[in-house]
């Protein structure tokens, strides 16, 4: 991804951690990189086509003038979430945030705590086998697309499957969503539970019936695995309910670990079921 710098820019601001600093107030320094694409600009030689750096420079400095935050790490985050969400085509960013005069009693010549921030792409598998199927399916991707800091890009249709676990129970109806996100895999996970837990969802029985499931499949090309959150889910090679919706919406995504499409995952499956 190609990128705008933006170096030492500096400001008065009242952020920190002692009462007087946030009555005086002192000088800071802030500096970002913008990971944009600036190919169309390159060609165009139109400003629209990129980020104006003289806007977003004016945005941090009033951002940060304008709140008074104890920590440079809430500053940061603030802003970072704040430029992401925007600024047209601002996919990530980096920020590094100076207090030179920081009052510790010592000489020093400069403080300062970087971050960075993106958009995450991240499928996630729904189903349901109880009740209206379709609205707790419909609901789930409604309340999604509007948390903040994430973005429904894509959604598939939502096919009906046989139940899978050898629980007697109704069939389920599936479907997969690419949304862009902001959260981290264990906050995403957190929110998806807590929509699951609105849809009445008590986790019962283990392959038993629910009105609503909702598996992180992929989250960018990440491999996490903690006792609570594997993802790739674990599973999502042998479920042709993930598959199949999956496959509607990203047939070339690649697992990272297996090098498989989800197309030639999909295949395998369909395969083995004929032989
Ligand atoms: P389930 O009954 O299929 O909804 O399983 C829910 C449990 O799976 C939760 O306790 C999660 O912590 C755990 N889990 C592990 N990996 C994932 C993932 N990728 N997406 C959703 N839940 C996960």
């Amino acid at each position: 991804m190609d990128r705008i710098y933006i170096k030492k820019l500096e400001f008065f601001a009242k952020h920190g951690v002692f009462p007087e600093e946030n009555v005086l107030g002192q000088k800071f320094v802030i500096s970002a990189v913008l990971h944009t694409d600036v190919r169309e600009a390159g060609k165009t030689d139109d400003l629209t086509k990129s980020i104006h750096y003289g806007e977003v420079s004016q945005m941090m400095k009033d951002y940060l003038e304008s709140h008074t935050f104890c920590l440079l790490e809430r500053a940061v985050e603030t802003l970072a979430k704040k430029m992401l969400l925007e600024i047209p085509g601002l996919m990530e960013v980096e920020l590094e945030l100076e207090k030179p005069w920081a009052p510790i009693g010592l000489h020093l010549e400069t403080v300062s705590v970087a971050i960075r921030r993106k958009w995450h792409t991240v499928y996630i598998a729904l189903g349901s086998n109880m009740g209206d199927r379709e609205r707790y399916l419909q609901t789930a991707v409604e309340s999604i697309g509007k948390k903040e800091g994430c973005q429904v890009e894509k959604v598939s249709s939502f096919v009906r499957t046989a139940p899978y676990g050898g629980v007697e129970q109704e069939d389920f109806l599936n479907g997969c969503m690419q949304i862009r996100t902001l959260l981290t895999p264990r906050e995403l996970l957190e929110f998806l539970q807590e929509i699951e837990k609105q849809a009445g969802r008590e986790r019962k029985i283990h392959w038993g019936p629910r009105t609503l499931d909702l598996d992180i499949i992929f989250y960018d090309r990440e491999v996490i695995e903690e006792e609570d959150l594997q993802i790739p889910h674990v599973e999502m090679q042998k479920r042709d309910f993930v598959l199949i919706p999956l496959r509607e919406i990203a047939p070339f995504l690649r697992h990272p670990i297996t090098g498989k499409t989800v197309g030639e995952m999909a295949e395998e499956l369909v395969q083995r079921y004929v032989m």
